[in-house]
């Protein structure tokens, strides 16, 4: 079971999310403030962390800094959600020790495409390694489905 600590202070947008997920099979964790999502990282160790920018008590930028910090946290990737849409920001995002972001409202499309891209990562440890067709002589009956 792949877990997601959804860390939102909108009990709609958390709302939203957890649907979201639990759609696409992950099991969801909550937090409502910044010393929720460090709490809860702790206590659940979720594959995966989507936090929320705007929030009380710590902000997205302090919970992240401090899940950097801490050696018990420090690879536990994490997502940005926020409503900042302008360049600048999405630069201090990615240079803040986020792992990517979403922009709300969050559309099924971009959120699939960032688990993929972070969860899948994992995955890809255990698989073989990629091999063009042009070293396989059954490259393309592999190509048209017959991939196991
Ligand atoms: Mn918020």
């Amino acid at each position: 079971m792949t877990r997601v600590l959804v860390a939102e202070d909108n009990a709609v947008n958390r709302e939203l999310l957890r649907e979201l997920l639990e759609m696409r099979g992950y099991t969801v964790v909550e937090a409502c403030d910044g010393e929720g999502a460090l709490r809860m990282s702790e206590q659940t160790k979720p594959d995966l962390l989507l936090l929320d920018i705007g929030m009380p008590v710590l902000d997205g930028f302090a919970v992240v800094r401090k899940i950097r910090e801490n050696p018990r946290l420090a690879t536990q990737p994490v997502l940005a959600v926020t409503a900042y849409a302008m360049q600048g920001d999405r630069e201090k995002i990615l240079n803040s020790g986020f792992d990517g972001y979403l922009s709300k409202p969050v559309n099924a499309r971009s959120l699939t495409e960032e688990l993929d891209h972070l969860l899948g990562k994992r995955d890809d440890r255990d698989a073989p390694p990629h091999q063009s067709h042009e070293s396989h002589p059954d490259g393309k009956a592999r190509a048209a489905g017959n991939r196991k």
